[in-house]
């Protein structure tokens, strides 16, 4: 299975209301990245284009990659929920799992070393009992092959002009964490 046969699946597939009146929009960026980001649900601008974070959140989450040396092209990002929620409402519990084989193969797929779960929804699938306020900015316990790296969402900093801050300095300590891990992979 490819990044493509993900992609090509979800052209067709049905399985929920919102994927009848929304484009899908599948991950993007880099198929070899040793680190996904994840957010909640396209936007208006993503169910437009089809391709995730290319709003004003994938503005400043581009911002945020350079900060730490990295571009699009060198991590791969996508969703939980694959289709536009209307008005930009939470996706349901429903919507989230009818979506998550598709994140599950991305993953499957890609292989990264680290997972950074952008906000509360991306969070909740792979940490059930700690909020984003408890767990950003530094790696969670993961019985996993990969790391998990939670950040609040740019969206968020969009709202809150204060957290803005917080994540420029959770993206330098997400810096280190990948440069310390790549230290630990040399000299083993
Ligand atoms: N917010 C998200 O969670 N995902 C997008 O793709 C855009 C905005």
């Amino acid at each position: 299975m490819t990044l493509d046969d993900v992609r090509a699946r979800l052209q067709h597939w049905k399985g929920i209301a919102i994927a009848k009146t929304s484009n899908p929009v599948p991950g993007d960026g880099n198929p070899h990245a040793e680190i996904v980001f994840i957010g909640e649900a396209p936007g208006a601008q993503e169910d437009k284009h089809g391709r995730p974070f290319v709003g004003n959140s994938g503005t400043l989450l581009t911002e945020l990659l350079a900060t730490i040396g990295l571009s699009r092209d060198n991590v791969y990002i996508t969703n939980v929920v694959k289709f536009r929620p209307p008005e930009n409402r939470d996706p349901t519990k429903k919507e989230i799992e009818a979506c998550m084989p598709f994140l599950r193969d991305e993953l499957a797929i890609i292989k990264p070393n680290v997972i950074v779960p952008l906000g509360r929804h991306a969070l909740a699938h792979f940490a059930k009992d700690v909020t984003i306020g408890e767990a950003h900015g530094r790696p969670l316990p993961s019985a996993e092959d990969y790391a998990v790296f939670p950040m609040y969402h740019p969206a968020a900093a969009l709202h809150n002009p204060g957290l803005r801050q917080t994540l420029k300095d959770d993206f330098r300590a997400l810096g280190t964490f990948l440069a310390s891990r790549k230290r630990i992979a040399m000299s083993e």
